[in-house]
């Protein structure tokens, strides 16, 4: 039997989303009033692109036809069938009289999928991955079940569980993961990812000498994400490696083009902690700098304390290749981690980066102002610089260029922003700026 279907035929096209929303929608408002439960399933083929790879694309959509063939012979009349563009399908359960019918419903639609198909004369074995949700008990509307349906197919696929129904009560932090991970993937090709700058000043000058390029993402449905979760997540789904690349090439970019050539001042990036200890480091850095013909000086890799202290022998390896390229590395939040005096006199780094939860309440806190000096003695003591961040306010600014302090940035100086608002803020900015900013404003007025 197959399935009832509000357009007759494959949907294949962008408005696949409101097609489905809208007949969700409505599906939705029927089950409330009939007092029924409604399900949505996402599938979603395995190793798909490996298909269209091998044999072609011609194959790729055959396969794509066919899987929808058996999808549609696997349900009941009152169910919707949608293909979501690519390798994606959703369908709508109706009129549900058992508890179990989404979980009966989703092991006939892999069974079929998974039985091999002969196309053009090959025979061809394909599987899917798939995740449901459940109205009312997962989801009050459309755009929720869709989310939990989605979250739960991600979830499946990470765990390699061939199916999962969403549980709300037990797993929705892994659900928001693996949601994320899966959203991340796309994130970095669709532009949904960018880096803001954070100004730096040499304090003892009050001119703009760099500043940190921190990753931001908006997501389409979720809103800003903070970099501290989804960095954590590239880590557990092994992208820190593209998204760290993405990150260096992009400041770069972003920031030379700003500053016009590479000797006035310096962009630092961040570094995973994970990425110490990764063999693609060195040569990837190496390459982004060849390729933007950045002089390697007017890069900073901030590493943390505890990212060190994880292989200290490893990250010092690391560190020295980096060093010997002529990167400039420096330890972030310092003052949180553990690392001793003994192996920081090791460390090729130039710089320190006091913690900001030591600046953020000097004004306050006296041992909190007598740690910063300690720090800064010690980093000087050390020959290298120090950097304050989370300067909020001018007092705690005047304080730090009494105390020696090198850089500093906070948002007291200027908050994080993307490359285009660099150009309004250097205009307007009461800091002064080094003379290859102020001629490029200048050419540009
Ligand atoms: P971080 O490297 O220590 O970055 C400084 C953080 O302090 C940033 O938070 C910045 O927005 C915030 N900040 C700056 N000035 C002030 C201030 O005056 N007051 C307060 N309260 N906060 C201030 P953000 O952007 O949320 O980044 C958080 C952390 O996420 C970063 O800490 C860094 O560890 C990580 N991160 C950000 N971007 C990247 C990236 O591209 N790669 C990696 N691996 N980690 C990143
Ligand atoms: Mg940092
Ligand atoms: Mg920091």
């Amino acid at each position: 039997m197959s399935p009832a279907s509000d357009a007759g035929a494959l949907l294949v096209n962008n408005s696949w989303r409101s097609r489905l929303y809208g007949k969700l929608s409505l599906e939705l408002t029927a089950a409330r009033n009939r007092d029924e439960q409604l399900a949505l399933l996402v599938v979603n083929l395995v190793k798909f692109r490996q298909i269209n790879a091998d044999f072609g694309y011609a194959v790729g959509d055959k396969v794509l036809a066919e899987v929808y063939r058996r999808i549609a012979n696997a349900l009941r009349e009152s169910d919707f069938l949608y293909h979501l563009g690519n390798d994606e399908y959703a369908v709508i359960l109706t009129q549900l009289r058992v508890p179990q019918a989404p979980e009966l419903a989703i092991k006939k639609i892999l069974k079929q999928i998974g039985e091999n198909m002969a196309i053009d004369r090959q025979v061809l074995s394909v599987s899917a991955t798939a995740g449901a949700a459940v109205f009312p008990e997962h989801a009050s509307d459309s755009d929720e079940l869709l989310k939990a349906a989605n979250a739960a197919m991600l979830y499946a696929r990470e765990q390699q569980a061939g199916y999962i129904i969403y549980d709300a009560t037990t797993r929705t932090e892994d659900i928001r993961q693996a949601e994320l991970k899966g959203s991340l993937r796309t994130a970095l090709d669709s532009g949904e990812l960018m880096l803001h700058y954070q100004p730096q000043l040499n304090l003892q000058q009050g001119i703009l000498c760099g500043c940190e390029a921190l990753a931001r993402w908006q997501h389409t449905e979720m809103g800003w994400i903070s970099p501290e979760l989804f960095i954590g997540v590239a880590e557990r789904a092994s992208m820190i490696d593209s998204l760290t690349y993405w990150s260096i090439n992009v400041a770069l970019r972003e920031w030379f083009q700003f500053c016009t050539t590479s000797e006035a001042a310096s962009v630092s990036v961040n570094l995973s902690a994970q990425l110490l200890h990764s063999p693609e480091l060195v040569p990837m850095v190496e390459h982004a700098v060849n390729i933007w013909g950045a002089k390697p000086g007017s890069l900073v890799l901030e590493v943390t304390e505890s990212a060190m202290m994880i292989d200290p022998r490893a990250a010092l390896r690391t560190l020295h290749q980096l060093h010997e390229m002529g990167i400039k590395l420096s330890i972030d939040d310092f003052g949180t981690g553990y690392s001793s005096l003994t192996y920081l006199k090791k460390l090729p780094v130039s710089e320190l980066k006091i913690d900001k939860s030591f600046i953020l309440h000097m004004a306050e806190q006296q041992q909190d102002r007598r740690i910063v000096q300690s720090v800064i003695d010690l980093a000087h003591t050390l020959d290298m610089v120090v950097v304050a961040e989370g300067i909020e306010n001018e007092q705690i600014l005047n304080m730090l260029v009494a105390m020696g302090c090198d850089y500093g940035q906070g948002f007291f100086i200027a908050r994080p922003m993307p490359a285009a608002e660099l150009h309004v803020w250097a205009r307007s900015s009461v800091w002064d700026m080094p003379e290859e900013v102020l001629s490029k404003l200048s050419c540009e007025a």
